[in-house]
């Protein structure tokens, strides 16, 4: 069997950027795509924030250029999933289900993904009225009303940065009280643009028909009281799962499942480099994780000129 000299696993900025520098390092990677091609700006519609695209870039096409990038230096790409590894050998192993693949050096880029609410309009409205970050999208909603889902930190930093744009800002929470930090709390409450709608879930977001949001179901968890409540944004911020599964028991992962690194990009294994949204809870931007991305596949890239020079 063919020892890679690096393997590379997720397609999303960290991934498919870490891909770009390494094939110009000759270092000849696999990347394999996974479960969500492109990652979760292939989720989303118009981005403005990525830097070189003063017009903005519609998401798919920001990863299909990247993809491309890639791939002219060199990448081979596969559309497989890892579903098995085992990091505690040399040379380091991953499954395609049966199939069986070594590399002297690893890349983890598989990203996370927003909790979503389960509702079948979500999926339908993403991009379209419905956002999973405001400092993506909060600019295309000036002067209108919105509506943000959850009661954590991000629920406040969504809300509060989303007053600079929207007329009023509704937190709608599934109990009375909030899990959110007491100073980020206060400054929501102080917040003339924000409103507080307690003990209320959303179970429903209209109008998929329309292809934009008009409005939310929303329902009293104590009273059983139905209501519909007008707007022209949904910003569900009820927080993010990293997709780290694949990697428990095999490198350090913190009490929420993101990888822990120590140095720079390196785990917790010698020669297993992780990038992007698996390790960042905080930044969380294409752009960030396009910069781990180039970082992990230099730091790879000095691993192997000190470990396995060829
Ligand atoms: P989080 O702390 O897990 O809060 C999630 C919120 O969403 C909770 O209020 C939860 O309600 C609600 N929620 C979860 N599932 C729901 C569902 N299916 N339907 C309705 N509501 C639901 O997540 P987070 O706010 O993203 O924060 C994650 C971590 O990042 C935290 O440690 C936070 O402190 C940190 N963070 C820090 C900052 C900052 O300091 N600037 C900013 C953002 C995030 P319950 O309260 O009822 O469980």
């Amino acid at each position: 069997m063919t020892v890679r000299r690096l393997i590379i696993i997720g397609s999303g900025s960290a991934g498919l950027t870490a891909a770009i520098y390494a094939a110009r390092a000759n270092l000849s990677p696999l990347l394999f795509e996974g479960p969500l091609i492109g990652g979760q700006l292939s989720l989303t519609t118009l981005v403005e924030n990525y830097p070189g695209f003063p017009d903005g870039i519609m998401g798919p096409e920001l990863m299909e250029l990247t993809k491309r990038q890639a791939l002219r230096f060199g990448t081979e790409i596969l559309s497989k999933f890892v579903t098995r590894c085992d990091f505690s050998r040399h040379p380091f192993r991953v499954w395609s289900d049966e199939e069986l693949f070594e590399a002297e050096t690893i890349i983890i880029a598989t990203g996370a993904s927003s909790r979503m609410l389960g509702l079948p309009a979500e999926r339908q409205l993403l991009g379209h009225g419905l956002s999973t970050c405001a400092t993506c999208d909060g600019y295309f909603f000036r002067g209108k009303e919105i509506v943000v889902v959850g009661g954590g930190d991000s629920a406040m930093e969504e809300s509060t940065f989303l007053t600079k744009f929207a007329s009023k800002v509704s937190v709608v929470h599934r109990r009375d009280k909030l899990r959110a930090s007491k100073i980020m709390q206060e400054r929501a409450f102080k917040n003339p643009k924000i409103e507080f709608i307690w003990d209320t879930v959303v179970e429903d977001i209209f109008d998929p028909a329309k292809e934009k949001v008009t409005a939310v179901k929303l329902k009293n968890v104590k009273t059983d009281a139905v209501t519909e409540k007008k707007c022209e944004g949904v910003f569900v911020a009820i927080g993010h799962e990293p997709s780290t599964k694949l990697f428990q028991g095999q490198i350090e992962l913190d009490p929420k499942g993101y990888i822990v690194t120590q140095e720079k990009t390196a785990t917790s294994v010698k020669g297993v480099f992780a990038c992007g949204d698996c390790v960042d809870h905080i930044y969380k931007q294409a752009v960030t994780a396009a910069g781990m991305g180039c970082m992990a596949a230099m730091d790879a890239e000095k691993f192997l000129e000190a470990n396995a020079p060829h």
